[in-house]
């Protein structure tokens, strides 16, 4: 079985993370528990090695619960049994049923098991409320889409992400003038000196963030960056509960030349920047060399809405650390005409006079 749910030691319901105490909490008796009191009741170790010996499993288990749509798989939930659905990249959900939180261990272990999380320190009411706060802002957005029906839908995930940190030495090579012109009788001088100018540093790179889910929020996802990575927490399982968690689709390769075109460049601005005054540079030559580096695998907190208008899907995300949040909001028809109207007929009515003054 890879799914698994932390129940509550007193009463066996579903215990999920509250973002604003950082705490577990049941919410059936109330009890709440810290990180270290739900350690010391769940053998995190064990329930790795459980992980991974299900992730083995995964492939076939996959194969075999595979329907026509072959992203959609199905498990079984621990505490009532029920069927739930998950796409390929699901690692945390609830049950439709019996809404207990799941963790899909398995899709959380060996390569997949993240090093480290970043725990949501905005807890759902203060999410609404910034997002209606947010939406308040935008006059022409329809009606039920600021409906607490709607807003109620926004949902707390964690999403995959990767976090490179690299010791580089960079050179840069160039050719600086200055440049001196001055006027005696009729003649005009041009003096040009020129420079070869060197420069060799060590430079560290820390906390290069690369999103490693590959989905329709992925941009929306990464207008809403960045996070503290310095208050990210060892991975532990439990603070996925009650929240859904995607793990990733693409892999560390697939950033190679981004991550190096951008060391490239912070390596060339920070030795730019000791440059000093030229008039002009030419033949700017840059080269890095990576001399160590750091790959981290991390889940980080969103939270995501998406709003079915008339002709698209919205996608709204909140960062769930910060509260930095990105969206573009559907326009409604029907209060666009009416602002139409409350400016159109004044004017209509102002020329109308106009006209009677005239004619
Ligand atoms: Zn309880
Ligand atoms: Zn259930």
């Amino acid at each position: 079985m890879a799914v698994f749910t932390y129940k509550c030691p007193n009463c066996d319901g579903g215990l999920e993370f509250d973002a604003a105490k950082q705490k577990f909490v049941c919410e059936y008796c109330l009890s709440e528990f810290t990180m270290e009191e739900l350690k010391a009741h769940f053998n995190e170790e064990e329930l790795s090695a459980q992980a991974e010996a299900d992730a083995k499993q995964e492939r076939e288990h996959e194969h075999v619960h595979d329907g026509d749509d072959g992203d959609m798989l199905m498990y079984n939930c621990p505490s009532c049994g029920a069927e739930i659905v998950t796409d390929a990249t699901t690692a945390a959900s609830f049950c439709y049923y019996c809404h207990n939180p799941v963790v899909l261990s398995g899709r959380l272990a060996g390569e997949f098991r993240p090093d480290l999380v970043v725990p949501f320190t905005i807890e759902r009411e203060e999410a609404e409320k910034r997002l209606i706060d947010w939406i308040s802002t935008k006059k022409l957005a329809p009606s039920d889409f600021c409906g607490k029906e709607n807003i109620e839908k926004m949902s707390g995930v964690y999403f995959p992400f990767f976090i490179v940190s690299q010791k580089i030495n960079g050179h840069l090579n160039a050719e600086a003038h200055n440049v001196r012109t001055w006027i005696s009788g009729d003649t005009e001088h041009t003096e040009r000196t020129i420079y070869r100018v060197l420069r060799e540093g060590g430079i560290v790179l820390k906390n290069i963030t690369k999103n490693a889910l590959n989905k329709e929020e992925k941009i929306l996802v990464d207008n809403v960056l960045p996070f503290d990575i310095n208050r990210a927490k060892p991975f532990s399982m439990a603070y996925l509960s009650g929240f859904f968690a995607e793990k990733r689709n693409l892999e560390l390769d697939s950033f190679k030349e981004e991550i190096k075109a951008e060391t490239m460049r912070y390596t060339e601005d920070l030795l730019r920047d000791t440059l000093g005054n030229y008039d002009e540079l030419h033949a700017v030559h840059v080269e890095t060399h990576v001399k160590a580096k750091k790959n981290q695998y991390s889940l980080m907190p969103v939270w995501v809405l998406t709003y079915k208008g008339k002709d698209k899907i919205y996608y709204y995300a909140m960062n769930g650390q910060t509260g930095r949040i990105c969206g573009d909001v559907p326009i409604s028809m029907k209060k666009l005409l009416i602002r139409f109207i409350c400016v159109a007929a004044p004017i209509f009515a102002v020329l109308c006079i106009l006209g009677g003054l005239l004619f």
